[in-house]
């Protein structure tokens, strides 16, 4: 069986860049360089397909050898996941992106790093516990969508008694995308000054695109 790791950081390889004349990976058809994907849950890798195909996939409840990648981005209350709800995950950074893994049947934590996704520690018994407190958080379609969490410095809010957490839920596609670039400006031990930009430009991007959870 494949690892979780393994399989997030074949879908992260796999991520293809855009072209003008892509075809659709299953029919063949032309499609844009802007483009739905599924992903094939056999290999799990992340394939660029038409309207058409894409839509043979869209049913999250079926047993299906491909899953399509829904557009969906929502983002949640400060209060979502606090600190302490933060800190009995036992995620050991302050940045990570946590899905479902059908095949595992279990949550599984990833972080960007220099060389990709690195799997973190999750403790599933907190998981479980933060979802019976925050239902709107367990609404996360299996392996194609993901919490991308971020926690602020605590050493900036040592006086508020606590940081505020920032909270999305994104398609895993964005989420591949995000960690390819985070790869690519890593300099040194932490990052360096690049990625901090890229990942304040990126939460700020996705916190425009998105809409409240709960809201209709
Ligand atoms: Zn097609
Ligand atoms: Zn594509």
């Amino acid at each position: 069986m494949t690892s979780a790791f393994e399989v997030i950081r074949r879908i992260t390889n796999a991520t293809p860049a855009p072209a003008a004349d892509e075809r659709c990976d299953m029919c063949d058809e032309p499609i844009g360089g802007d483009h739905p994907h599924v992903v094939n849950m056999e290999g799990r890798t992340l394939m660029c397909v038409c309207r058409g195909c894409y839509l043979l996939f869209t049913d999250r409840d079926a047993t299906l050898r491909y899953r399509a990648v829904p557009d969906r981005f929502l983002s949640f209350p400060d209060d979502t996941i606090t600190a302490v709800d933060w800190d009995a995950l036992e995620i050991p950074v302050n940045l990570a992106f946590v899905f479902r893994n059908s095949a595992l049947g279990r949550m599984v934590a990833f972080y960007p790093g220099p060389a990709g996704a690195i799997e973190s520690d999750l403790s599933l018994t907190a998981w479980r516990s933060l979802v019976e407190r925050r239902p709107v958080l367990d609404d996360l379609a299996d392996d194609v969508e993901a919490l991308l969490i971020r926690l602020p410095d605590r050493t900036d809010h040592a006086r508020t008694g606590g940081p505020a957490t920032e909270v999305l839920l994104l398609p895993i596609d964005v989420c591949y995308e995000f960690v390819a670039q985070v790869r690519l400006r890593w300099r040194g031990f932490d990052g360096g000054s690049d990625v901090k930009a890229y990942v304040d430009e990126f939460f700020t991007a996705m916190t425009a695109r998105a809409r409240p959870a709960g809201a209709r």
